[in-house]
């Protein structure tokens, strides 16, 4: 693997002390240690002109807060010199949920260049004029776009060659297929008079798999009814 082909997350920040956070330790620490992946985190405020170094203002309009200036952060996308082939991701409350297939997605590509806001958001016009692509993280507002491009990033890193020590363990779990996990259990035997589901210490490989799948379908009609309509078109309740 040469330099240019490492997975690369370059990170548009007000609080670039904040990375790598959580993303340096465990398991996307690790592959950041071990070069699998890279990570940049840049400050907005280097590309601030004036002495203050300010890099937002008022709302036009009125209303409360203040807003991240277009002119500093389109500088601030500019000074990265990022490759026209990487998205350019801006982490907002409006922007298309992130999915699983969206994560599987982008830790195929080379990386994405992820703008985090803060305050009342950004001025719209640097969203139009640098083809930023709004990503959300879920329908709550957070107070910045760090910790949502955190979950992004680590979302991707697992699925990194080499990350996940069995490649497999990222091909059956939750929304892989559509579908949410089955229950997993381990040692002991038996905890607070639960034992391990019988069929699962059998040893007939056969009948786990069936089990888990009837499990993963049963968990996801009554959780994520949502999901099992767009797998099978209809809400299948014949079952409850
Ligand atoms: N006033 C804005 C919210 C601003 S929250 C609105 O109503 O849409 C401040 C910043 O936090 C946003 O610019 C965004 O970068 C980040 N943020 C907040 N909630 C988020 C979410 N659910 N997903 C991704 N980013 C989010």
């Amino acid at each position: 693997m040469t330099a240019q082909t490492i997975w690369r997350a370059t990170v548009l920040t007000l609080f670039p002390e904040m990375f790598p956070g959580p993303l340096g330790v465990s398991l996307a620490g690790r592959a950041l240690a071990s070069g699998l992946w890279t990570l940049e985190p840049r400050d907005i405020r280097d590309s601030a002109t004036d002495r203050h170094r300010s890099v937002d203002d008022t709302p036009a309009g009125g209303g409360p807060g203040m807003v991240l200036r277009a002119d500093i952060l389109a500088a601030a996308i500019d000074a990265t010199d990022i490759a026209p082939d990487r998205p350019r991701l801006l982490m907002s409350p409006r922007g298309r949920p992130l999915t699983q297939p969206i994560v599987a997605e982008l830790a195929s590509g080379p990386g994405p260049l992820i703008v985090c806001g803060r305050f009342e958001g950004v001025d719209e016009r640097v969203i139009e004029a640098r083809g930023l692509q709004e990503v959300s993280i879920g329908d709550y507002v957070l107070s910045g776009g760090e910790i949502a491009a955190m979950a992004l990033i680590d979302a991707c890193v697992r699925l990194l060659p080499g990350v996940m020590g069995k490649q497999a363990s990222g091909e059956d779990e939750t929304f892989s297929e559509g579908l949410l996990e089955y229950p997993q259990y381990t040692r002991p035997q038996e905890f607070e008079g639960r034992p391990i589901p019988e069929i699962l210490t059998s040893g007939d490989h056969a009948k786990v798999a069936a089990w888990r799948r009837a499990q993963s379908e049963a968990l996801t009609r009554a959780r994520r009814p949502d999901l099992w309509i767009a797998r099978h078109g209809t809400k299948n309740t014949t079952d409850g």
